[in-house]
């Protein structure tokens, strides 16, 4: 489904659009060519394909999944991804090893599995990265360039993408930031709290008009005023309001 232009939701769990462990995935139409935000849990790639179809696109344009962090809604499906599609797979340097290599415990998949968040049985893929991105990098996908924000705290290595279009601006907020100004702190290795109230800053005086999280509902409009929340609760004296716990799925 189409959330604003160039910029489309092709799977979700919340939604159904997808595996209902998705993530939401989205699709940026940089004209000549495509990427995706996040890949999903694994378990149903044919319907994100599909869904890419449905919008009119050709999944094989998809140049580049920019891939937010590690966790196995959001990265479960990148091999499959890149085996059926050819896509490259773009993350920071410290998500990338993990993709590679992590184990069950570095992923957070051992907690997430313990928390009835994941069949026992699930198993992750790991995939080889393609390219790693530095705090600041930017990724041309056909006429747009889209800077990748690295804001640890969800996770070690967590990576926002900012897509500006003319002036309306767009960021991809991961797992870090929800509507609301809600957090992604977490029980889990890799999220911490010293990491957000270091990092937060990083989301601040970005003039974002459309915030696309992770989970829950987006907005297209003021999405600053949601990150300017998330920044100030860090400033104050009691842990800040994270997700909501009854959402069973990170
Ligand atoms: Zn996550």
């Amino acid at each position: 489904m189409k959330i604003v232009r160039d910029v489309y939701l092709v799977g979700s769990g919340q939604i159904r659009l997808s595996n209902p462990m998705d993530c939401h995935i989205y699709l940026i139409d940089g004209g000549n060519e495509l990427a995706l935000v996040d890949a999903g849990v694994g378990l149903d790639t044919g319907l994100i394909i599909e869904n890419i179809r449905n919008e009119g696109f050709d999944e094989k344009n998809v140049r580049y999944l920019l891939l937010t962090h590690t966790h196995a809604d959001h990265a479960g499906g990148c091999k499959k991804l890149k085996r059926a599609i050819g896509c490259k797979i773009i993350t920071s340097d410290i998500e990338g090893k993990m993709l590679e290599s992590g184990s069950e415990e570095d992923l957070g998949l051992d907690v997430a599995k313990r928390s009835n968040i994941y069949p026992k049985d699930y198993i992750f893929e790991h995939c080889n990265v393609d390219q790693t991105v530095k705090d600041h990098d930017i990724i041309m996908v056909g006429k747009y360039s889209i800077r990748a924000i690295i804001v640890p705290g969800h996770s070690k290595g967590s990576v926002c993408y900012l897509l500006d279009q003319n002036g309306y601006r767009i960021l991809f907020s991961s797992d870090v930031v929800f509507f609301g100004g809600t957090i992604g702190l977490g029980n889990w290795p890799g999220s911490s709290l010293e990491e957000y109230r270091k990092n937060i800053g990083k989301l601040s005086n970005l003039s974002i008009d459309a915030l696309l999280p992770g989970h829950f509902i987006w907005t297209l409009k003021d999405g600053q005023a949601h990150l300017n929340k998330a920044v100030e609760n860090l400033k104050l004296a009691w842990v800040p309001p994270a997700w909501q716990h009854q959402h069973p799925h990170f």
